[in-house]
């Protein structure tokens, strides 16, 4: 029987999951991401001063596990040592918990950790931005910044929708109008995140992350405390989404400077070095509830992510475990 290929484009967490598991069923499975590193908004970085080396979770901060199906995962990566519990709820400035009693869980030794974990076995090439796919010859070519050429017998696009909308469009592709406007319909927050590499330990309290007013901050972390970073102080500071919104074009010098004096209170000490992060997709404001969507536009094309599933880290994942099991599932089928 003919080996299946299948072209991810998206390395982030839904990307991943439908690899490995698509892979693990003996699918030649390729994975095409823009980043330099993998793992997308489950991303993690280094700053240094002199000795001091601060790591910081600039995307994703930590994810819950509420459905079985995605616990039973949890539960084997914190028995491979690439995942802990963070906490078990998280505090608010006026004193409040939210989540109290749910657990928090965190990548270990980062977050960026537990998609290099995914990714190990998986053929995945990074720097490779896709810009074009065509459906010819009953194949999928897909078509790269790098000039890179791939072929699959599926194609599975984890990108936010507005990128892979675009994709479409570039690909002449046009889908039914109704799927289009569900697609079109989904709306993404953009967030500033800032690392901050600290002289001193951080004024944020145990267990380490704080929920902030929401403007201009919603949220901060102390790398310290949350146990990411045991060779440097440092905090990672999240704007709110009208603050993003409104600096989307500012110069970042301005957009670090407004969000340290709005940090002051909670890193407390001099900064050694920083780093701006924009996301301009960071989260989906109305999640889709179906986990991803299929059809032959004109081949068979699956499109999924955070956009599906109800969103967030676990949203992803769920959204790439469904898709493998749909396309495993029509396989069988014949
Ligand atoms: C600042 C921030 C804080 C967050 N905090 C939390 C949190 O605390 N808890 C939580 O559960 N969720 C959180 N999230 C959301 C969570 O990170 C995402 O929901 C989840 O990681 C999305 O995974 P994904 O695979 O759907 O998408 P992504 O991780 O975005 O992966 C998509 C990938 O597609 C690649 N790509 C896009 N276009 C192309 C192209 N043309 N060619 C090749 N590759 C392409 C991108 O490089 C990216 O790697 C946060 C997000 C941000 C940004």
């Amino acid at each position: 029987m003919k080996q299946i290929s299948v072209v991810i484009v998206g390395g982030g967490l839904c990307g991943l999951m439908a690899a490995v598991v698509l892979q693990l069923q003996g699918l030649e499975v390729t994975v095409l991401d823009k980043g330099k590193g993998i793992g997308g908004r489950l991303a993690s970085r280094r700053l240094r001063h002199g000795d001091a080396v601060g790591c910081f979770d600039f995307g994703a901060q930590y994810f819950k596990a509420q459905h079985p199906l995605f616990l039973a995962w949890v539960e084997d990566w914190i028995k491979a040592g690439v995942v802990k519990v963070w906490a078990e709820g998280m505090g608010t400035e006026t004193g409040t918990i939210r989540s109290q009693g749910v657990k928090l869980y965190r990548g270990e030794p980062s977050n960026r950790s537990l998609a290099q974990y995914l990714a190990q076995d998986l053929k995945v090439v990074n720097q490779e931005k896709v810009n074009a796919f065509h459906w010819q010859d009953n194949i999928w070519q897909i078509h790269c910044d790098s000039g890179g050429i791939y072929q699959g017998d599926r194609l599975v696009v984890t990108a936010p929708l507005p990128q892979t909308l675009e994709l479409l469009t570039v690909s002449n592709i046009n889908l039914p109008a109704d799927i289009q406007q569900t697609l079109t319909g989904v709306v993404y927050d953009p967030c500033f995140s800032l690392s901050l590499l600290l002289e001193q330990p951080s004024l944020v309290p145990d267990p380490g992350g704080l929920w902030l007013s929401g403007e201009p901050l919603a949220w901060m972390a102390c790398s310290t405390k949350k146990g990411i970073s045991p060779h440097g102080y440092g905090v990672t500071v999240q704007a709110g989404p009208e603050f993003s919104r409104h600096y989307l074009a500012t110069d970042t010098e301005q957009v670090i400077a407004l969000m340290t004096a709005a940090a002051q209170p909670w890193s407390g000490s001099a900064v050694l070095a920083s780093h701006l992060h924009l996301w301009r997709y960071s989260h989906p404001q109305n999640p889709l509830d179906q986990p991803f969507l299929f059809g032959d536009f004109p081949g068979p094309v699956y499109f999924g992510g955070d956009a599906f599933h109800g969103g967030k880290v676990e949203g992803a994942a769920l959204s790439g475990l469904a898709i493998a099991e749909h396309l495993l599932n029509s396989l069988a089928k014949g």
